[in-house]
């Protein structure tokens, strides 16, 4: 299986970081970018073969995953609301996307402490409108939450194995 890793917004946050918590300056782009280089790891680890790439350029990403024929693509990023909201959530929008994303989100709620958004089927995302592969889009936590930013420092490879086990779950349905 290969699959495609898309962690959120540009590399170093130049010209688009993300969402940034207002307290502490923590950055998605630098949060996603950890989240991909530890998923790569686990992912490599467990025999799958893996590509990654952060970048802006929405269609870049796309046609990189469809051009080497991934089989699934991750995109990893962070929500942010208004301060309170928090949780994890796992967006879909293929049928197979909704069965990935169902074993993503449940590993990661087995895991860590988190808030149980539950996966979504949404419909407007460019990396899932985009991709051929089998998409999903994980919103690890509110990065202007501050007990969700606390799970981002604190848990990210707890998150990001629960991750890699949920993947392996899709491959061996
Ligand atoms: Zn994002």
């Amino acid at each position: 299986m290969k699959v495609f890793i898309n962690p959120g917004h540009a590399p170093g946050g130049i010209p688009d970081p993300g969402a940034v918590n207002p307290v502490t300056g923590t950055r998605e782009c630098d949060i996603a970018a950890q989240a991909g280089r530890l998923l790569a790891n686990y992912l490599t680890a467990a025999g799958i073969e893996i590509k990654a790439l952060q970048s802006d350029d929405l269609g870049e990403v796309c046609a990189a995953s469809n051009e080497w024929g991934a089989d699934v693509f991750i995109s990893l990023h962070c929500n942010a609301f208004n301060g309170i909201a928090r949780g994890t959530e796992t967006l879909y929008k293929s049928f197979n996307g909704q069965r990935l994303a169902g074993f993503i989100q449940s590993q990661i709620i087995r895991s860590v402490n988190t808030v149980d958004r539950g996966s979504k089927l949404r419909d407007g995302l460019w990396v899932l409108n985009g991709t051929d592969a089998v998409a999903v889009l994980v919103e690890l936590a509110f990065i202007d939450n501050m007990e969700d930013l606390k799970l981002l420092k604190t848990q990210l490879d707890k998150l990001v194995r629960a991750i890699a086990r949920g993947i392996t779950d899709y491959q061996t349905a």
